[in-house]
């Protein structure tokens, strides 16, 4: 699956003032990438990371997702979009507190139409490729940090997306969880995935094949694999 973003910009409307946080992105990933987004805070990684995940529209530009344009398309068909082809990743997890973890993993496979067997059966194997399957049945407050943030990318997984998205995954977590996390990505690469990631850390960066500096909504840097990149 190849993404191509041509002339991206995005202006948020708030009352009668305008924030501009994308001033024109152009950008081409091709499938079984590894990019890691890096900038200042502001700068507009989330902004493009919630249109590259099909979670919001940009103002203007293309936004071609394996050839067919889908920066403008309605509601239901971004969200089935996003729900068939991309597995997103956020920096608070965003796990309904009050089912199981393995009914959060399920929650995709609801919205796609699978059978309630189908579903549980999927959601355990993701569970267990996350290593979580003993703590299927435990809730959301039953788990630490970087077991909410597996579940999570089980969820992402469960759709089998050939792109994965992840913005910030590691910045609420410590030192332990954030290596297991990015372990899970650097396999998930392996296996052929394309990963998309916002980091603030150069270490974690350095896990990536391609490296992006976004700095006032433009990309001004894109690099390889241990190039030397200053954020600030
Ligand atoms: P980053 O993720 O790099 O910190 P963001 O994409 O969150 O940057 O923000 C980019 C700019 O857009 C900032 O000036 C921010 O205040 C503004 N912004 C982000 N989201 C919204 C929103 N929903 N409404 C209005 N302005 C926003
Ligand atoms: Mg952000």
């Amino acid at each position: 699956m190849t993404i191509d973003l041509e002339g991206i910009k995005k202006i948020y409307q708030i009352g009668t003032q305008e924030v501009a946080a994308l001033n024109g992105i152009d950008l081409h990933i091709k499938q079984g990438e590894f990019a890691a987004l890096m900038g200042p805070s502001g700068s507009g990684k989330s902004t493009l990371m919630n249109i590259l995940g099909c979670l919001d529209r940009p103002t203007v530009g293309s936004y071609k997702l394996d050839g067919k344009e889908v920066a403008y398309l309605g509601d239901d068909d971004l969200a089935k979009t996003r729900n068939k082809k991309i597995g997103f990743v956020f920096q608070n997890f965003n796990l309904l507190s009050r089912i199981s973890a393995l009914d959060n993993v399920a929650l995709p496979l609801v919205y796609a139409g699978k059978s309630r067997r189908e579903r549980a059966e999927r959601a355990y194997h993701f569970l267990k490729a996350v290593g979580l399957d003993t703590r299927a049945n435990h809730q959301p407050n039953e788990l630490s940090g970087g077991q909410r943030q597996r579940v999570a990318i089980a969820r992402a997984l469960v759709n089998d997306p050939s792109i994965i998205m992840a913005d910030e995954p590691t910045g609420n977590l410590d030192t332990k969880s954030t290596t297991e996390i990015m372990k899970i990505f650097i396999d998930l690469h392996e296996q052929g995935k394309t990963i998309i990631l916002v980091t603030h850390e150069p270490e974690i960066a350095a896990c990536a094949s391609r490296q992006l500096l976004v700095r006032d909504g433009v990309i001004t840097r894109d690099a390889g694999r241990g190039e030397k990149m200053d954020v600030v």
